[in-house]
């Protein structure tokens, strides 16, 4: 049997990033854990006594990080249509057929392995929940399949059969399909429900027709919009309450009115407009609308291979206008809105002890220097990774 200590202390953290709204971070402080739950947090004078301590040396201490949209289950990459894009060629929806024929193709073990290998790639940098999508079998089985080997890593599982049209069916089929017996497979191995609401991929009327039939079986929405040109998507999303809208990359006045009038979260995914060379979106104009705003990676091996939460920082801050401090609020507490999830994305009392230990002294430091490995080790529910 294992003799673990029942509460430990994390002191002589040099800043410590809470997430609280009134006090976002705190200098000198500790932290306690116990449970796997922050049972005390503040300044290091004032810390109570614990089993054991655990010494920083003067680091910066985060919430890990709540990376609310992802694609990790998949096989092969598209490293090719990459060069090609930074060569001069433009990004459409239609690459996916590609993944999704390698997909098809692998034995559940190697998707097993590849997500684990993301999963842990991931975490080694800062990530302790991720959301995790199907749609890249788009079948029955094996949407199903993706959504089962998801299920092995997070609760937060999304079934995105409606992620592109596969060859040889109509849209029309498709949809009823999607709608009908690769719903029924799916629903019992997901939380949420997507669609891919774009030019090339989802109208609004079909993205509207397959997120109520999910959500007559129990799914909760989230949806793709407005990433590749102005569209339905976010007004669809605002009109049917959903959790959160996803790109938002182009947006009317209206559409800005309406997640702020609604409070859907609008998660921004820079990752993707590095990736494809596209115009970020505006996130100054969301944050000054009062609008909520999470930060994702995308991961997927399309439009964004980046696994790094903390480069996506870097993006948000430098490319659209973001403080350092808003970029980690909506890495964190913003993915966990986005996910409707109250236990994780900030470091307050009773919140699960998902965190990151940066070699940095601030959390400024994220996007201050990019590209640097800063995350020195991530803690998952009060457990060293
Ligand atoms: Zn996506």
């Amino acid at each position: 049997m294992s003799t673990e200590p029942t509460s430990v202390l994390l002191t002589d953290i040099g800043e410590l990033f809470t997430g609280d709204p009134e006090r976002p971070a705190i200098s000198r402080a500790a932290l306690l854990i116990a449970g796997g739950h922050v049972a005390w947090a503040g300044e290091a004078a004032d810390a109570p006594p614990a089993d054991t301590a655990y010494d920083v040396g003067g680091r910066a201490v985060i919430p890990g990080f709540v990376d609310s949209h992802s694609h990790l289950v998949f096989a092969g990459d598209r490293a090719a249509e990459f060069s090609a894009r930074m060569a001069g060629e433009s990004y459409s929806a239609g690459g996916i057929r590609t993944t999704v024929a390698a997909t098809r193709a692998a034995t559940d073990e190697h998707l097993v392995a590849s997500v684990a290998r993301l999963v842990a790639e991931m975490t080694r940098q800062g990530t302790t929940t991720v959301e995790i999508k199907s749609g890249y079998g788009l079948t029955v089985k094996d949407e199903a399949r993706s959504l089962v080997v998801a299920r092995q890593f997070t609760d937060e599982t999304t079934f995105l059969g409606a992620h592109v049209v596969p060859e040889g069916t109509t849209p029309e089929d498709y949809v009823a399909l999607v709608t009908g017996p690769m719903l029924e497979a799916a629903a019992p191995h997901a939380k949420w429900i997507d669609v891919f609401c774009e030019r090339g991929a989802f109208d609004g009327d079909q993205a509207r027709h397959i997120l109520e039939a999910g959500q007559a079986v129990g799914l909760q929405g989230r949806l793709h919009a407005n990433q590749l040109g102005p569209g339905p998507g976010v007004q669809l999303a605002c009109e049917l309450g959903l959790t959160a809208v996803d790109h938002c990359t182009y947006l009317s006045d209206a559409d800005v009115d309406a997640l702020k009038q609604t409070g859907t979260t609008a998660t921004l995914l820079p990752g993707v407009e590095f990736s494809t060379r596209q115009p970020y979106p505006d996130a100054r104009a969301l944050l000054d609308a009062g609008v909520r705003v999470a930060i994702a990676s995308d991961c997927n091996p399309g439009s964004c291979f980046t696994s790094s939460l903390p480069f996506c920082i870097a993006l948000a801050v430098r490319e659209m206008g973001m403080t350092p401090t808003e970029a980690l609020l909506a890495a964190t507490s913003g993915g966990a809105a986005a996910l409707g999830r109250e236990d994780v994305g900030r470091l307050a009392v009773g919140m699960r002890a998902d965190l990151a230990i940066l070699d940095a002294p601030g959390h400024a430091h994220l996007a201050y220097r990019p590209g640097v490995p800063l995350v020195q080790q991530t803690w998952v529910g009060g457990r060293r990774f």
